[in-house]
């Protein structure tokens, strides 16, 4: 069997165009969708996810405050551009890139953000609705994946997903979202950490098996049932000599050995990310459409 590829950079393109055609109608209404995003300090990773941020926005017609900060920016000034930001009316979704600095509390910083206007799905307040299936604001990587099935034809009612990973940005949000009894959710759900004793024998169960530990190709084809579906999150770094940077980019999946097995899977790149930003689109003309 040769797996149907998920091909996450054409959905996210698709759900991209549909975006930018709601941000044109709402724009005709007077109401430009705007995020305010901060970053702070020189990481170059969260630096290169800023400037995609930035240049998504940009494409689908959303206003972006971008703010970028030194390393030794104090606690006390961020939260007061987080104050400005929740009382402006032209932003409707605040990003604040993590990881934050040592000195900075991530905590009380993703508290200060007012929930209707947290569109990273992180608040409290918006994990709790969305675990009581109440409409929230979605983590946008565990939405973009749900999309990815709703969009390739998944059938997630009654299907055993296996996640693997607990991490409160992936693995518990999908496992909550996909417990939900509603479209593209209603699986049966189970979830493996580190400490899960003899992981294959779960995985081996999985019509819906989702990597998201951050372990370069932990997933083996000898741990995958035939015919399931592969959604692979992981993004990893693996040194390449051959390659100009040095390093390649791997997921958590062994892919063209799964492929063989899987029938759908998602390759890294190209895969999850895409949907990852396209998810914070979304949330942030949600956010405009509800302060309208
Ligand atoms: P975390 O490190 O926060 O969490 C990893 C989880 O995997 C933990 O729950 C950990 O278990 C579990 N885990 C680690 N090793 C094993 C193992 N050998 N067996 C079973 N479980 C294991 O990572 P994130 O959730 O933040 O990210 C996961 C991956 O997804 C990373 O590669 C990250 O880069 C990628 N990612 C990709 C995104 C995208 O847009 N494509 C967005 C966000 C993340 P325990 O809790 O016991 O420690």
């Amino acid at each position: 069997m040769s797996a149907e590829i998920i091909d996450g950079k054409e959905l996210a393109k698709e759900m991209r165009a549909e975006i930018a055609d709601e941000v044109q109608k709402l724009a005709s209404q007077g109401v430009t969708p705007g995020l305010g995003v901060i970053l702070v300090g020189e990481d170059p990773a969260s630096n290169s996810y800023v400037k995609a941020k930035e240049r998504a926005c940009e494409k689908a017609g959303i206003y972006s405050d971008d703010n970028r900060l030194p390393t030794d920016t104090s606690e006390a000034k961020l939260l007061e551009i987080i104050d400005r930001m929740n009382e402006d009316p032209k932003i409707h979704g605040i990003l604040v890139q993590l990881p934050l600095p040592d000195h900075i509390d991530e905590e009380k910083v993703l508290l200060r953000i007012k929930p209707e206007k947290d569109v990273d799905g992180f608040h409290p307040f918006n994990v709790g609705k969305m675990m009581l299936g109440q409409p929230a604001f979605l983590p946008c990587t565990p939405h973009g994946v749900i999309q990815m099935l709703i969009r390739s034809g998944v059938v997630t009612k009654g299907a055993h997903a296996v996640i693997v990973g607990r991490s409160n940005i992936v693995g518990k949000p999908l496992a909550n979202m996909l417990l939900q009894k509603a479209e593209g959710r209603n699986a049966t759900v189970t979830v493996c950490h580190s400490a899960t004793k003899d992981m294959a024998s779960i995985t081996l169960q999985a019509d819906i098996l989702i990597a998201a530990a951050g372990k370069p190709e932990m997933i083996t084809a000898d741990m995958v049932k035939p015919g399931a579906v592969v959604i692979d999150v992981g993004v990893n770094r693996v040194e390449d000599s051959s390659k100009k940077k040095g390093y390649r980019l791997v997921g958590d999946v062994e892919f063209e050995p799964i492929a063989e097995k899987a029938s759908k899977i998602t390759p890294v790149p190209g895969g999850v990310g895409p949907m990852t930003i396209t998810m914070l689109l979304y949330n942030t003309l949600e956010s405009a459409k509800n302060h309208m």
